[in-house]
């Protein structure tokens, strides 16, 4: 008789995904392998050819997103590359596995920041349009991670940054940054909010993973989810 019934955790049934402990090991090993910086994209026409599945991450300035990349690829400065004057208008692409299509596993996207106060209309113009043909072309765009700081909560540029994911109908899912920032209590109003903001949104994932890239919380529970993710879209 077969022992494995869908209820048994243990199964090694292909059928089945793996229980949540299963993905925190699965997104450990997945960011512990090489992680290279691929290419940086300033204008649609130079975006690499299509590769591994990508994920992708956005937010406003100083939101803790270099920081956050950093914690996720356990490295110290993979993000510098995209605070460096002149490039921080392009898209610049890390692949985790290898650089090679052969072995490389997933592509992480990091978006250029928004929201610099200091910036003309017609570069914000310039930039929603890269955005947004980026977002509507890429199929193998599995999922934005928009990041929002914690102290700070939803600002109307975020709302833009949604209702751009939201035309450009790409799956997007919110992380909370600097949580190390916030009291209890005040951490659970700020998670509140952002959970009835994203209520409304179709495309918005439910789940919102809080992190900090000071005290490392939420940052296993980010590479589980990524890991959950590729298994649900079936990648290698
Ligand atoms: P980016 O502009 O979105 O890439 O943001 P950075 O990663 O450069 O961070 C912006 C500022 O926020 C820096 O002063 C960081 O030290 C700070 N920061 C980033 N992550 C955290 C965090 O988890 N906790 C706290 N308290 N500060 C953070």
């Amino acid at each position: 008789m077969d022992s494995r019934q869908p209820s048994d955790k243990s199964s090694t049934a292909d059928s089945l995904l793996p229980t949540a402990e299963g993905f925190t090991e699965q997104g450990r090993l997945l960011f512990a392998g090489p992680c290279e910086f691929v290419f940086g994209s300033a204008v649609l026409e130079q975006l690499p050819p299509f590769g591994p599945p990508e994920i992708a991450f956005a937010g406003r300035s100083n939101v803790g997103k270099s920081s956050l990349l950093n914690a996720l690829t356990g490295r110290k400065a993979l993000a510098r590359v995209s605070h460096t004057p002149g490039r921080t208008q392009q898209l610049n692409f890390f692949a985790l596995g290898g650089a090679t299509p052969e072995t490389a596993r997933l592509r992480l996207v990091d978006m250029p920041g928004y929201g610099y106060a200091a910036v003309e209309k017609a570069k914000v113009a310039a930039w929603t349009a890269l955005m947004h043909d980026f977002l509507r072309g890429r199929t193998t765009l599995a999922r934005v991670f928009v990041l929002i700081d914690s102290r700070r909560g939803i600002k109307d540029v975020d709302e833009e940054m949604f209702d751009l994911l939201d035309r450009s109908a790409v799956s997007y899912q919110v992380v909370l940054t600097k949580r190390d920032e916030l009291k209890l209590a005040e951490h659970a109003r700020a998670l509140e909010a952002v959970q009835t903001a994203l209520a409304r949104r179709p495309a918005a994932f439910p789940e919102v993973v809080s992190t900090s890239s000071r005290s490392g919380e939420g940052v296993d529970e980010l590479r589980a989810g990524i890991a959950r993710l590729l298994a649900e879209i079936g990648a290698k």
